[in-house]
C-alpha cells in the first residue's frame, strides 16, 4: 500500500443530480429510528458508476487497487468507501447504522479497490476511540476523533506501516498495521506470488549490481555501467507503472542501506542515488553557518514528539519573530510533565544517525499507546530528523529518515 495521488473531484459531484442524492440522504436520517428501518436505505453505488467517476478514480492509484495495489481489470472496479456509507462494523461485527451515510457521495472517501479487497473489507470500519458524529468530513478531524484502525492511503503515508520480506510477505510493527493486513488479507496466496515474483526480479538487478562492483574493484572500468544500473533501480523505486511500490522501495531502500561503506562502486555515486531514494535534500549553502570550527550549525524550526516517555503529543515551532533575531522559547510545567524528556528526546534524535539506533531504549515507549512513537525534527532548511520506534515482542525497532 502507498500514498495515493490527489484528484480533483469530478464536475459530477457538484451536479444538481448528487445535490438530489445528499437531500435523500439528510431527509432519510432526519426520521426516527423506527421509521428510518422501515425504509430502504436509499443509496446505491451504481448512481456513482458513470464512466468519468471511474476514470478519475482510478487516477488517483495509476489503476492499481488502493489497498494491495495489483493492477485493476476493467471488468471490474470497486468504488471502495473508505468509511462505509452503512452500517459500519467493528471487529466484532457490532454495527453502527448511522454510519457514515454523510460521506456516502464525499470524493475524498472514495478509492479504486480490487474484487477481493473489497470483498475483504465489506464495511468494516473499527476505530479505537468513538466514531465521529455527524457530519464530520475533513480526513484530519475524523482522524484525530477517531483513531481509526485502518490505515487511510488518502490521509497517511502507508510507508510508514509497512515492511517486506524475500518472500513477498507484507507485515507490520504496528497494531494499525496488522489490523490493515489481517482485514484486507494482504497476505493472501495470489498478492504473495506475485510480490515474490518481483522480488526475484530485483534480486537479479541487486545481483548485476555486485557483479559491477567487482569488476570495478579488479581494474575494469565500469562507470557507464554502473550509470545505467542505478536509473534502472531509481527507475524501479520511482514508477508507478508496475504494481507493488510499496515493496520495491522497501526492498531497495534496504538494499542500499547494506551496500557496505567499502563497497566497490563509487561512493560519491551510491549517494546520490541514495539521496535520491531516501528523499533527502541537498543542503544549500547559505541556510548554515560555519563555525569557527568547521561545524555546520542549523535552526531548529519544529519539534514533535509522540508517545515518547511521559508525553502523548508535544509539537513546539520556533517561528522567528519579525525581527529577524531568535526569541526565547521557556519550557514551563509541572514536576514529571515531561520537560527533560523533550530535551532528551531532541538530543537522542540528533545525535549522529550511525549513533541513533542505540540512543532510544524500549522502556521509554509510552506502554500504554498502540500507536507509534517517533520524534520529528525539521530544520530552516527543509531538511528533517525523524525517529519512529516501534515495539515488536518488547524489543525496540528504529526506523530512522534522514
Ligand atoms: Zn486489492
Amino acid at each position: 500500500m502507498i500514498k495515493i495521488s490527489i484528484v480533483e473531484e469530478p464536475k459530477f459531484f457538484k451536479s444538481d443530480k448528487v445535490k438530489g442524492f445528499k437531500k435523500i440522504l439528510i431527509s432519510h436520517f432526519s426520521k426516527e429510528q423506527f421509521k428510518r428501518n422501515q425504509t430502504k436505505f436509499p443509496v446505491n453505488d451504481i448512481q456513482l458508476q458513470l464512466k468519468d467517476v471511474i476514470t478519475e478514480l482510478i487516477r488517483k492509484t495509476g489503476n492499481k487497487c488502493a489497498y494491495c495495489e495489483s493492477e485493476l481489470k476493467n471488468s471490474f472496479i470497486a468504488i471502495d468507501h473508505f468509511r462505509p456509507y452503512y452500517a459500519a462494523a467493528d471487529l466484532k461485527g457490532k454495527i453502527s447504522t448511522d454510519h457514515y451515510w454523510w460521506l456516502a457521495y464525499h470524493w475524498n472517501n472514495l478509492y479504486p479497490a480490487c474484487e477481493i479487497c473489497s470483498l475483504n473489507k465489506k464495511n468494516f470500519f473499527p476505530v479505537l476511540k468513538s466514531r465521529s458524529t455527524v457530519n464530520y468530513s475533513s480526513k484530519s478531524t475524523l482522524f484525530h476523533k477517531e483513531a481509526p484502525m485502518l490505515i487511510d492511503p488518502g490521509f497517511e503515508d502507508p510507508e510508514e506501516y509497512f515492511e517486506y520480506d524475500i518472500n513477498g510477505e507484507i507485515y507490520s510493527q504496528t497494531e494499525r498495521g496488522n489490523v490493515t493486513i489481517n482485514l484486507l488479507g494482504l497476505n493472501r496466496s495470489e498478492l504473495i506470488k506475485q510480490r515474490k515474483s518481483l522480488v526475484l526480479d530485483l534480486d537479479s538487478l541487486f545481483s548485476v549490481i555486485n557483479e559491477i562492483g567487482e569488476l570495478n574493484s579488479s581494474g575494469v572500468s565500469t562507470e557507464t555501467k554502473e550509470n545505467d544500473l542505478f536509473e534502472m533501480l531509481l527507475e524501479y523505486f520511482n514508477s508507478n507503472k508496475f504494481p507493488y511500490l510499496g515493496m520495491r522501495r522497501f526492498l531497495i531502500r534496504k538494499y542500499m542501506q547494506n551496500l557496505s561503506g567499502n563497497h566497490p562502486l563509487s561512493k560519491r555515486r551510491r549517494s546520490t542515488y541514495f539521496m535520491k531514494m531516501f528523499k533527502i535534500k541537498a543542503i544549500k549553502k547559505d541556510s548554515y553557518i560555519d563555525d569557527s570550527n568547521g561545524v555546520k550549525q542549523f535552526e531548529i524550526r519544529t519539534i514533535d514528539i509522540k508517545n515518547y516517555k511521559s508525553i502523548n503529543n508535544f509539537s513546539i515551532d520556533f517561528k522567528r519573530t519579525k525581527s529577524k533575531k531568535a526569541g526565547w522559547a521557556i519550557l514551563i510545567g509541572e514536576n514529571g510533565v515531561g520537560k527533560s524528556s523533550v530535551l532528551s528526546a531532541t538530543l537522542k534524535t540528533l545525535v549522529d544517525r550511525n549513533y541513533r539506533n542505540f540512543s532510544f531504549h524500549k522502556d521509554e515507549i509510552k506502554r500504554d499507546q498502540d500507536e507509534k512513537a517517533f520524534v520529528n525534527i525539521s530544520f530552516n532548511n527543509s531538511i528533517e530528523a525523524r525517529v519512529s520506534i516501534g515495539d515488536k515482542k518488547n524489543i525496540p525497532t528504529i526506523k530512522i529518515n534522514l
